[in-house]
């Protein structure tokens, strides 16, 4: 059984225009030795409702998990061991970096420790988009830690951030053949998106050249050696992130710390579909409900949501048909039993439509699909009132 620990650490050096993450500047939050604390104490007091204590994978993600201090990253890792989670060198621990925040004593730290993987903020390597998105570093920073990661021969994932406010075709060309001279292993590779109203917004390219600019990236992407294997995410063969497959195929995950999100996706005689939960994102009301000690569900009531088959059925279907490898129809068959035929009845057009492909038994999108995937995703959007 795969299963996966996320852990957010909401410490920023400053907010960037565009995040919409539960995340905070350093100096206007509690010290992170109180948050670790509280941390620790939602894993002591609620592992045992784990559905299993053997990890696949840790993800520590935020906010800068790199911008505190490294020896609270130990300390979450040392004690995830000590309540009886059981993980080895085979496990994905991933840490979130940003550029100018690790040096090689940190990174040290990190390895020794257990991290076997990094994911690095680089958005763009042009330092007048870095800041019109608010972000501190420098390019220069960048191809430093970059640098440093390469010294350490660590695995890595960079994040590249494309169609912001003024940028053209061929500058997005210039970060991509940037990042590529560092060799990274996996890249996630995002095109902004802002409320319509934000000034973030303006000057943008219009859609065709957002287009483009993704057709491009893809492109070089593939010339390296990469293959897309989730819509917004390439990776060099076996690179693929174990941590984010938990989301795309139905595996169970359990998220620590402020606003984190978690999905046990069990089949019990009580919530057969599976169950949401999620803390608070609220950092006081986070804090105290660490305090208290759970009954026989890791949050109260109204933090979660026993799904039921309409919605679970939703969110099979969405979230495989992000991935190249797409929707497994005897996994489908075997969680939905008597309801698979109202899958089966959405997927004739889209298939006749090609839309989506039948590859041995998965459904997966076709190039046509993945361009108006939004589409494809409304047509397997299940409603309660249609199905037994
Ligand atoms: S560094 Fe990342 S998490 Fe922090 S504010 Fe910027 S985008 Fe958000």
């Amino acid at each position: 059984m795969s299963f996966g620990l996320y852990v957010h650490i909401p410490y920023c050096i400053q907010r960037c225009h565009y995040c919409d993450f539960t995340t905070f500047e350093q100096n206007k939050i509690l010290p992170p030795g109180e948050y670790v604390l509280a941390l620790l104490q939602e894993l002591q007091l609620r592992h045992h409702l784990a559905p299993t204590h053997q990890l696949s994978s840790i993800y520590f993600g935020g906010g800068t998990p790199s911008l505190i201090d490294a020896k609270y990253i130990v300390s979450i890792l040392n004690e995830i061991e000590k309540v009886g989670f059981s993980f080895n060198s085979q496990t994905e621990v991933t840490l979130e970096i940003n550029p100018a925040t690790v040096d090689p004593k940190k990174l040290e730290t990190y390895l020794l420790a257990g991290v076997n993987r990094f994911s690095v903020g680089t958005q763009t390597f042009n330092d007048a988009l870095l800041s019109a998105c608010g972000r501190e570093h420098s390019a220069k920073d960048t191809v430093n830690t970059l640098k440093v990661l390469n010294e350490f021969n660590v695995k890595y994932s960079a994040d590249l951030l494309f169609a912001l406010p003024k940028q053209s075709l061929s500058e997005v060309a210039l970060d991509v053949a940037t990042l590529l001279q560092f060799k990274p292993h996996h890249i996630s590779t995002y095109c902004l998106t802002v409320p319509s109203g934000h000034p973030m917004n303006r000057e943008r390219a219009p859609e065709e050249e957002q287009l483009e600019m993704f057709n491009l990236i893809e492109q070089e992407l593939s010339l390296y050696g990469m293959q897309r294997y989730e819509i917004s995410n390439f990776s060099l063969p076996k690179m693929s992130s174990q941590h984010n497959r938990l989301y795309w195929e139905d595996k169970s995950y359990w998220g620590l710390g402020v606003s984190a999100h978690s999905y046990y996706s069990g089949k019990t005689d009580a919530e057969p579909y599976g169950l949401r939960f999620w803390n608070s994102k609220n950092l006081n009301e986070y804090l105290e409900s660490t305090a208290l000690k759970p009954d026989s569900r890791p949050v109260p009531d109204p933090q979660l949501e026993v799904l039921s088959v309409h919605e679970s059925m939703t969110d099979f279907c969405h979230m495989h048909l992000r991935t190249l490898a797409g929707l497994p129809l005897n996994a489908a068959l075997n969680k939905f039993g008597s309801n698979m035929p109202f899958i089966n009845q959405r997927l004739a057009p889209l298939l006749d439509q090609g839309l989506v492909e039948k590859v041995e038994q998965n459904i997966r999108l076709t190039k046509k699909g993945v361009l108006i995937s939004n589409k494809v995703f409304e047509s397997l959007t299940f409603l309660k009132d249609e199905l037994s």
